[in-house]
C-alpha cells in the first residue's frame, strides 16, 4: 500500500515535467554557480558549474558566444551531465571559476572523452584578454598540452580572478564533454591510478591471449583462432575508446584516430559472430540461425569497408545498432544451441552475458540514455575482461566434452565391433560344428552299407587289418567269419526284390542279436554274404559263435510283406594264430573255401578252413 502511494503515477510524473519545462522558461537569465577552487581542492569535475548552448547548425563563431553568455541564453546541463548522443552542430559550454588556491597557479583541464573532434577553449581573464586553445582528436596527439589519452589543457589560473572557460566542441562521435579541472599532483594520482586499472585490463586480454594462443597453435582448433580473433579486436575498440590507440599506435594519424573504433568495432563483431557460429557448431545444430550469423558476418565486413569511406558519424550511429542487434542475436543463438542440449552452451551464455551488459551499458551512454559514470565508463572493461576469461575457460570445457564425446564414440564402437565379433565367432563355430558332423555323417556313411547299415567291404578290410596287428601284437589269435545266406536267389524270385531286401535286413539284426556277447566286428561283404572279425577268439570259439548265428537265423522266419520266409546260412569259419600270416586275402580264401565247404556240405552248417581241409 505504502509503495503504491511512494511512486508518483504517470500523470504525476508528466505534470512534474511541465512544471519543470514551464520553471525553465520562467527563469532564463539563469546563471551558473561561480566555482570556487578552495586550497583543499585537488580534482573538480566542471559539470555543476557549467551551462550550455545547442548551436544546431554551427553558426555562431566565439564572439557571439561570449555575447550569448551575457544574455543569460545558455541554459544548466540536464541531469547535470554533459552527456548528450549523436548530435549534429556544436556544443558551447561555459563555466566561471575563482581560483582560491594560493599553492596552485596552474591547474590542468581534462576532457575525460577521447573521441571528440574539435575542442576549442577560449580562456577569458578580467583584463578581457582573451587566450584560444585547441585540442580534439583532428590534431596530432602531440598538440596537447600533457602527453595523456584524454585532451587536456593547462591553465594559468591567477589568484582570487574570476575567470572564464568558453568551450566549443563539435564532433562525428557521440557528445561527451565530462570536464574536469586538476591540480598537477591531483592528476598524476588519478592518471597513475587509471593507468594501473588499464595496464591490469590489458594483462588480463594480453595473458588469456597467448594462453589461447597456445592452445590454438598445438589443438589447432578452430573456435580457438577465432576467440584470439575477436579478443584482438576488442583489445583494439577498448584501446580506441580509452584514447590509447591514438596515444601509442598512431599519434600523428587523425583520419585512423577517426576510424579506428568503428574499423575495430565491425573486426571484433566479426571475430565474435565467428567464434559464436564455431563454439556453437551452429552449422550443424541451428542452420538457419547459422546462415543469419554469417550474414551479420558479411554485414560487419561491409561495416568495416563503409568505416573507410562514409562519415564518421553515420557508420558509427549504424555499428553501434548492429553491435546492440548483434548481442541479442548471440544471445539467442547460445540459448537456442543449450536448448537443443549442447551442454558447453551454458559457459558460453554465462560468459556472453556479462560482455552484454557492459557493451549494453556502454552503448547507452554514447546514445545518451544512460549518464556518465564509473560503472557505465568501465562496465565494458570489466564485463569483457570476466567475458573473455569465461570464454577461455568454456573453451577449455568444449574441448573437454568433445574428448569425451569422442572417447564415448570409440568405446561404443568397440564394444559394438566386440559383440559382433563374439556373434560372427559363435556362428563360425556353429558352422564349423555342423560342418565336422556333416563330415563325420559323410565319413560315416561312407563306410557303411545303405541297405544293412553294416560296414561295408572296404572299411572292413581296414579295420581286419588293424585287427590282425593288434592281435599279432598281442599274441592273440583273430577269427573270421564268412556268411552266405542259403538259396537266397529264389527268395528273390519267389518274393520279390524288395522282400529281399527285407530279409537282408532281418538277417543282419539275427546276425547283430548273435554277436551281441561277442567282441564282434560283423560287415557286409557284399549280396548276401557277411563277413564277421572276431579279435582274441580260437577256432573253437570262433566255431562256437559261428554255430549261434546259423541258429539265430533258423530260430524264426522272417515275416514281410505278409509272406513268412524260412531262412538259413552256411558259415566258413577260419582262425589266424598269432605270427602265422601277413597278407589278409590269404585269410579271406581260406574262410571263403571253408563256406565252400559248408556249401558243398548241404548248407545251413558251419564249417572251419580245419575241418575242411
Ligand atoms: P547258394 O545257396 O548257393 O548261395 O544260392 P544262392 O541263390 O544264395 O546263390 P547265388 O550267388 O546264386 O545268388 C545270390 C543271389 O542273391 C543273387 C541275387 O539275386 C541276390 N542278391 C544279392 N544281393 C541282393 C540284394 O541286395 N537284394 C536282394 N533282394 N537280393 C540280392
Ligand atoms: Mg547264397
Ligand atoms: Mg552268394
Amino acid at each position: 500500500m505504502g509503495m503504491i502511494q511512494a511512486r508518483p503515477g504517470p500523470a504525476r510524473g508528466l505534470l512534474l515535467t511541465c512544471l519543470c519545462l514551464l520553471l525553465a522558461c520562467a527563469t532564463s537569465a539563469w546563471a551558473a554557480p561561480t566555482l570556487g577552487l578552495g586550497a583543499t581542492t585537488g580534482e573538480v569535475a566542471l559539470a555543476p558549474y557549467m551551462s550550455y548552448r545547442h548551436d544546431t547548425d554551427a553558426s555562431d563563431g566565439v564572439e557571439d558566444a561570449w555575447r550569448r553568455v551575457g544574455n543569460g541564453v545558455f541554459a544548466p546541463l540536464p541531469r547535470s551531465d554533459a552527456t548528450f548522443g549523436f548530435q549534429n552542430g556544436a556544443f558551447w559550454f561555459h563555466a566561471a571559476i575563482i581560483n582560491e588556491n594560493r599553492a596552485e597557479p596552474r591547474w590542468l583541464l581534462v576532457q575525460a572523452y577521447p573521441l571528440s573532434d574539435h575542442i576549442d577553449l577560449y580562456v577569458r581573464y578580467p583584463d578581457g584578454r582573451i587566450e584560444h586553445r585547441a585540442g580534439g582528436d583532428t590534431l596530432p596527439f602531440a598538440a596537447r598540452s600533457i602527453r595523456y589519452r584524454h585532451p587536456n589543457f593547462l591553465l594559468d589560473l591567477p589568484v582570487g580572478q574570476r575567470v572564464e572557460l568558453l568551450i566549443r566542441v563539435q564532433s562525428q562521435s557521440s557528445m561527451q564533454v565530462p570536464l574536469v579541472l586538476y591540480t598537477p599532483s591531483a592528476f598524476i594520482e588519478m592518471s597513475r591510478d587509471a593507468q594501473f586499472a588499464i595496464g591490469l585490463y590489458y594483462g588480463i586480454l594480453l595473458a588469456l591471449f597467448f594462453y589461447n594462443l597456445v592452445l590454438w597453435l598445438v589443438l589447432r582448433d578452430a573456435s580457438y583462432f577465432w576467440y584470439l580473433f575477436h579478443i584482438g579486436a576488442f583489445g583494439l575498440v577498448l584501446f580506441c575508446l580509452n584514447g590509447l590507440g591514438f596515444e601509442y599506435l598512431w599519434p600523428d594519424n587523425t583520419w585512423l584516430a577517426d576510424k579506428s573504433v568503428p574499423l575495430s568495432i565491425s573486426l571484433a563483431l566479426v571475430g565474435m559472430h565467428q567464434f559464436a557460429r564455431v563454439f556453437l557448431g551452429l552449422g550443424e545444430r541451428w542452420p538457419r540461425g547459422n546462415a543469419v550469423s554469417i550474414a551479420a558476418i558479411a554485414a560487419f565486413v561491409a561495416f568495416g569497408i563503409a568505416a573507410i569511406i562514409v562519415p564518421y558519424r553515420i557508420i558509427t550511429q549504424a555499428v553501434s545498432l548492429a553491435v546492440l542487434a548483434s548481442i541479442i542475436w548471440i544471445t539467442i543463438v547460445s540459448i537456442v544451441a543449450l536448448r537443443r542440449g549442447y551442454a558447453p552452451a551454458r559457459l558460453f551464455l554465462l560468459s556472453w552475458s556479462m560482455f552484454l551488459a557492459g557493451t549494453a551499458v556502454f552503448t547507452l551512454v554514447a546514445f545518451g540514455v544512460l549518464p556518465k559514470s564509473f560503472i557505465t565508463e568501465y562496465g565494458v572493461q570489466l564485463g569483457s575482461a570476466l567475458e573473455m576469461l569465461f570464454l577461455s575457460i568454456a573453451l577449455s570445457y568444449r574441448y573437454a566434452s568433445l574428448r569425451n564425446e569422442n572417447e564415448r564414440i570409440v568405446s561404443d564402437a568397440n564394444l559394438m565391433l566386440e559383440r559382433k565379433v563374439a556373434q560372427r565367432t559363435s556362428e563360425v563355430r556353429n558352422a564349423l560344428a555342423q560342418l565336422e558332423e556333416a563330415h563325420a555323417r559323410l565319413h560315416d556313411s561312407s563306410r557303411r552299407d545303405g541297405l544293412t547299415g553294416l560296414y561295408n567291404r572296404t572299411y572292413f578290410h581296414e579295420a581286419f587289418e588293424r585287427m590282425l596287428r593288434e592281435c599279432n601284437d598281442g599274441g592273440k589269435p583273430l577269427s573270421l567269419l564268412m556268411i552266405d545266406l542259403d538259396h537266397f536267389k529264389s527268395v528273390n524270385d519267389e518274393h520279390g526284390h524288395l522282400v529281399g531286401d527285407d530279409c537282408l535286413r532281418w538277417a543282419t539284426q539275427r546276425i547283430g542279436r548273435a554277436l551281441r556277447p561277442h567282441d564282434a566286428l560283423p560287415a557286409r561283404f557284399g549280396g548276401e554274404e557277411f563277413v564277421v572279425a572276431l579279435p582274441g577268439h580260437d577256432l573253437h570259439a570262433a566255431v562256437a559263435v559261428a554255430e549261434a548265428v546259423r541258429q539265430s537265423l533258423i530260430a524264426e522266419p522272417c515275416i514281410s510283406n505278409g509272406d513268412t520266409i524260412r531262412m538259413s546260412a552256411s558259415v566258413g569259419v577260419h582262425t589266424i594264430e598269432p605270427g602265422t600270416i601277413d597278407d589278409i586275402d590269404d585269410a579271406f580264401q581260406i574262410a571263403d573255401q571253408a563256406l565252400y565247404s559248408a556249401k558243398a556240405n548241404g548248407r545251413d552248417c558251419v564249417r572251419s578252413s580245419v575241418s575242411a581241409a
